[in-house]
């Protein structure tokens, strides 16, 4: 089996994609940051690469949001937050027509209402719970950049009209600036590839973090998350990522992707460079590598192709029993 620094080294030379510029901090990445790891049930973490840098982890904190939202609601932000794809980009301006709900946790739309569903009888309060449960997830202790939030308060117009247009709902209680406020510090979170497979990981061990053995979800939510993010998970590139890549996984700005095999592993790759739909170009370039090499794809035949169950032998075993 090809090593992680192997699948990696090969994809080095991969060019294309563009480092997004919502944000100063983003514009400024460095476009061959290239960092990977992967962890395992046992709990150990393979890093590649740049897997220490830390960026910020932007919208791949959105299956932990919902993951949380679920936790403390006690399943009630089901009924606040629709599970299905958009076919739409990650910001655009809509909820269902006829409930006023985001229309599933991995838009902004839905995320922005996940953050503000967490325990917390103020937005430091959530913000609070967020860091400690994104922390309990990683197995270590997450902070977010103070500037950078600042930052995605102020370029993100766009989440102030989703906040304004569901408050004007009633499906947000907050006010709009807090639950912008709320989401943009979980979105200026600052994770490196390895923390992040960590967090992947604990979603794909039902809810267990490998690493540190702590129950962060019930095994119940964090397979509602993960199913979200096989269907919802990179946005209008879900159906491609499925069938080419075939393992849940969460794509975002900074152009980091988390991924949750389940009962496998976890992943992370880290690459700035993004794709028309906001996916990291070597980070989906590496991932479905890992899964080919894994032999992770949630749809992938696994059995011998020839021999008893060919469809010759089972239409011929058919016919005789009728
Ligand atoms: N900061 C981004 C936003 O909400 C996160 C989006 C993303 O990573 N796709 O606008």
């Amino acid at each position: 089996m090809r090593s992680l620094d192997d699948l990696r080294a090969s994809l080095v030379s991969t060019r294309g994609g563009a480092v997004d510029d919502s944000i100063p901090q983003l514009a400024e990445a460095d476009p061959e940051l290239f960092g990977a790891a992967l962890a395992h049930p046992d709990g150990e973490v393979v890093a590649s690469g740049d897997a220490r840098h830390p960026v910020s982890i932007q919208s791949a904190v959105k299956p932990f949001l919902f993951a949380l939202a679920l936790a403390d609601t006690d399943g009630e932000a089901l009924d606040r937050v629709g599970i299905e794809p958009t076919g739409e980009a990650f910001d655009s301006i809509k909820l269902e027509s006829d409930t006023g709900r985001p229309p599933n946790p991995m838009v902004n739309a839905g995320a922005l209402l996940t953050a503000n569903l967490v325990s917390g009888d103020s937005g430091e309060a959530r913000t609070r719970r967020i860091l400690a449960g994104l922390s309990a997830f990683a197995g270590t202790d997450l902070d977010y950049d103070r500037e950078i939030s600042e930052c995605e308060q102020l370029h993100g117009d766009r989440n102030h009209a989703l906040a304004h247009l569901m408050r004007s709902e009633g499906t947000l209680d907050e006010t709009a600036d807090e639950a912008v406020a709320v989401y943009a510090r979980a979105c200026s979170v600052m994770v490196d590839a390895a923390a992040l497979a960590v967090m992947g990981a604990t979603l794909a061990f039902g809810g267990r973090n490998p690493v540190t053995g702590e129950r962060v979800v019930s095994a119940a939510v964090a397979r509602d998350v993960v199913s979200v993010m096989a269907t919802c998970g990179v946005y209008d590139g879900s159906g491609r990522w499925m069938r080419s890549v075939g393992v849940p996984a969460k794509s975002s700005v900074s152009g980091a992707i988390v991924l949750s095999a389940p009962n496998r592993l976890g992943a992370a790759v880290i690459s700035p460079p993004l794709d028309e739909l906001g996916t990291s170009v070597r980070g989906e370039a590496l991932s479905r590598a890992l899964s080919e090499e894994h032999g992770l794809h949630a749809f992938g035949y696994r059995g011998s192709s020839t021999g008893a169950s060919s469809p010759r032998s089972t239409t011929s075993a058919t016919a005789s029993t009728l």
